[in-house]
């Protein structure tokens, strides 16, 4: 089989050829048709992610190069391994990739992307940049429909991101107010799950008025404009005291500080988006206003079940894609960290 694999953190990729693997046990061998190219790809690749304040977070750990990154996979069962149960030959999968040690309390309580010991693929072990991927069980693939391949891949990463990140939001803001901040792609997949499984008054912050006027036209019963000097007074005035919860796409600096400032008392701020910065807040505002605030990392292979149902039934509108060859790999990752791709790249072996 061809990898594209890093040989060395934020050099090019490099195409080799190895033999195909046999899946033993209950693995699961796929044929790749297409593995999406994520932002956070670039910090894997980079090998570190910015904390803020000109620190970064090493993330070499635990792997040795040559490493073949890729998660956002989607590809046809070709081989099972002699114990390997629930997949057939022919059948086209997302990928669940958030994979833990299977064997520990975290990972038996159904959280497995939350795993001390994490097995992620395109991770710790080999990805989809790559013309076939080895997965560990069947029970990580999922239906796509006809959902197309390389919008499928998505899912498996921003799509089950969002979907997390809202259900940590639902029991606050059912029948009350949700902030959705940032309305790029991740956020945008975001308002429209929120309208499927929150019954909330939603509200999307953005810095971009397109945006907005996308979000609305997507549905947010709000939109607000965060450049507005107004902006934290528009939200508290709307809301009646501010928003009962809300979810930072972004996490950066700024974002996570209107959630912070326009949270309702007893509300409840979800972090999920990586940008990057810090963040700091008066301690006595946590017991004042009895607020949580709370991460929020991909999603559980169980809420991936339930966001592919989801999917299947077409009630999420799709993102755009664009597909490229997958020789195309290491320009991807250079076009997205400059931030020259607007929505989603999926590369094609
Ligand atoms: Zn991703
Ligand atoms: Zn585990």
């Amino acid at each position: 089989m061809k990898s594209h694999q890093a040989v060395e953190y934020g050099k090019p990729l490099e195409l080799i050829e190895t033999a195909t693997p046999e899946p033993q046990g209950s693995e699961v061998l796929v044929r790749v048709e297409a593995c999406g190219v994520c932002h956070s790809d670039v910090h894997l690749w980079e090998g570190s992610f910015d904390l803020g304040g000109g620190n970064r977070l090493d993330v070499t750990r635990g792997r040795t190069l040559p490493f073949t990154f890729g998660h956002e996979i989607v590809g046809e069962v070709v081989a099972l391994g002699p114990d390997a149960q629930g997949a057939t030959p022919g059948e086209r999968r997302v990928v669940y990739p958030w994979i833990g040690c299977g064997a520990c309390a975290t990972c038996s309580s159904g959280e497995e992307h939350l795993c001390p010991a994490s097995q992620a693929l395109g991770v710790g072990r080999a990805g989809g940049y790559a013309d076939h991927v080895v997965v560990p069980d069947a029970r990580y693939l999922f239906d796509a429909g006809d959902v197309p391949v390389g919008l499928a891949g998505t899912y498996a990463c921003s799509g089950v991101t969002a979907y997390s990140a809202l259900r940590k939001a639902e029991s606050r803001a059912t029948g009350r107010q949700l902030l959705i901040i940032g309305a790029g792609g991740v956020g945008m997949a975001g308002l429209a799950i929120a309208r499927e499984i929150i019954d909330a008054e939603i509200w999307v912050a953005d810095i971009d008025p397109q945006k907005l006027d996308a979000a609305r036209e997507a549905g947010a019963d709000h939109v607000v404009d965060t450049r507005d000097a107004e902006a934290v007074k528009s939200v508290m005035k709307g809301t009646g005291g501010g928003a009962a919860a809300a979810v930072d796409f972004v996490g950066a600096e700024s974002s996570a500080a209107f959630g912070w400032n326009t949270l309702a008392r007893g509300g409840k701020l979800v972090i999920v988006g990586l940008f990057g910065g810090s963040f700091s807040a008066p301690l006595p505002f946590f017991p004042i206003k009895s607020v949580t605030v709370q991460g929020s990392y991909v999603g559980s292979p169980g809420e991936m079940g339930e966001l592919m149902e989801l999917v299947r039934s077409g009630r999420i509108p799709p993102i755009p894609v664009e597909t490229r060859p997958i020789a195309d790999v290491t320009r991807t990752l250079e076009d997205l960290r400059a931030g020259r791709i607007v929505g989603r790249v999926a590369v094609r072996p």
